[in-house]
């Protein structure tokens, strides 16, 4: 008889989003009517800006007329947005190779397919609070999972002392949830450790956009040593709202090579077997994103996320509030009222001021007592419920 992959019962049950869906559901209709301000998604609010919308409905028409109709596109992606995304890197002084580049549907994808190239019996290292599909990625592959905790005495950052046998290590920075952001002599520190080990960083730079301080780095490979141990996955969703449009891109090194093979190689075999490329409208609409106006509009909608992290961080601050995030991150982690954990401050806040937030304990077991405010929501809603939440806490 067939086995199903065994490894999908080891899944706990993935209830975070879940629960908060049922617990404001139940809410409301105790409740019918009230408005209730959800500072709790991920997903971005604001639409997608003019150039990328004009480039989707040109490439539309290109694909209602011979001659300009376009069929399969290259597996690794358009060669006008793998030339595009690598001349931004260029831009910001870093030398990636568009055969380096690959356009994928988004990070969760890639964080999921990525793990094909790799030995299940090497163990990865989540540093935690995590993405809960880090963790689940793994289970599913069969993969042994070392769990690195951070606290926030070391601002929710992890420190490669701690990485034990990791050979897959994730990192995320700007975190998501806790908007703590790796500096380079961190992010250094663990290139050092994963060269030195053989391991393999995968880093996670979906939020890269809103750092906006010149001496963070934006990406892994804006460190030494790190084209040889990390690949780079990038998403356009929350840089330039492709939540639903689905469009990112993951780069692969050529210097990056182990046991004698060629990650890169291996990755261009993998897509060119069970991908058939993005679609070429989306593409043209991603590329529409690298373009001067492309930049420009999408800084401005950068700017309202900005804004409204601003806006909660200043909260925190005049309430004094210990939390992490806030700046250059469009996440703000905040410490739980002292003892109170974050499932019933969760309560709190539905029942006492009807603003809906994250509780960090779905992040991981050290994510327990925090809880996650998104900055992605409207300007107006956000300092409605900051106000609230002062006059609550205050
Ligand atoms: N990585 C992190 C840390 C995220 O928070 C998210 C989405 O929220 C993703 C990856 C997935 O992004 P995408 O929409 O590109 O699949």
């Amino acid at each position: 008889m067939l086995k199903p992959n065994l490894h999908y019962g080891e899944l706990k049950e993935s209830y975070l989003f879940a629960r908060i869906a049922e617990k404001t559901a139940a809410y409301l209709k105790e409740h019918p009517g009230e408005k209730l301000l959800r500072m709790g998604i991920g997903d971005v609010s604001r639409p997608l800006c003019p150039a990328v919308i004009e480039a989707l409905h040109a490439a539309v028409e290109d694909q209602a007329n011979f001659g300009t109709f376009r069929g399969y596109q290259p597996e690794c992606g358009a060669d006008f947005l793998r030339e595009a995304v690598a001349a931004q890197y260029g831009e910001r002084g870093l030398k990636i190779g568009a055969d380096e580049v690959f356009v994928s549907s988004g990070a969760s994808d890639e964080l999921g397919h990525i793990l094909d190239i790799f030995d299940p019996a090497c163990p990865a290292l989540i540093p935690e609070p995590a993405y809960p599909a880090y963790v689940d990625a793994n289970v599913m592959s069969g993969r042994r999972i070392l769990h690195l905790p951070t606290s926030p005495e070391g601002g929710f950052l992890p420190d490669p002392a701690g990485a034990g046998e990791g050979d897959l290590i994730y990192l995320c920075s700007p975190n998501n949830p806790t908007g703590a952001v790796l500096d380079r002599a961190l992010l250094k520190a663990w290139v050092d450790h994963a060269n030195a080990r053989g391991a393999v960083i995968l880093f996670d730079a979906a939020y890269e956009a809103f750092i906006s301080e010149p001496d963070l780095p934006r990406s892994i490979f804006e460190i030494e040593g790190a084209r040889t141990c990390a690949i780079e996955i990038c998403s356009l969703s929350k840089t330039a709202g492709f939540t639903g449009t689905r469009l990112g891109w993951t780069v692969v090194p050529k210097e990056l090579g182990r046991a004698g093979m060629s990650l890169r190689e291996m990755w261009v075999r993998n897509r060119t077997t069970k991908s058939n490329g993005v679609s070429y409208i989306l593409q043209r609409g991603g590329a529409a994103v690298f373009t001067p106006e492309g930049q420009a509009q999408i800084q401005k909608t950068l700017d309202i996320y900005r804004g409204n992290a601003k806006i909660m961080a200043d909260t925190l601050d005049r309430l004094g509030v210990r939390y992490t995030g806030g700046r250059n991150a469009p996440y703000i982690w905040m410490a739980c009222p002292a003892g109170e954990g974050s499932w019933p401050f969760f309560d709190r806040l539905l029942r006492e001021i009807r603003v809906v937030g994250t509780p960090g304990e779905g992040f991981g077991a050290c994510g327990e007592g925090w809880f996650r405010f998104s900055a992605f929501g409207d300007p107006a809603d956000t300092r409605e419920a900051m106000a609230r939440l002062e006059k609550l806490l205050g």
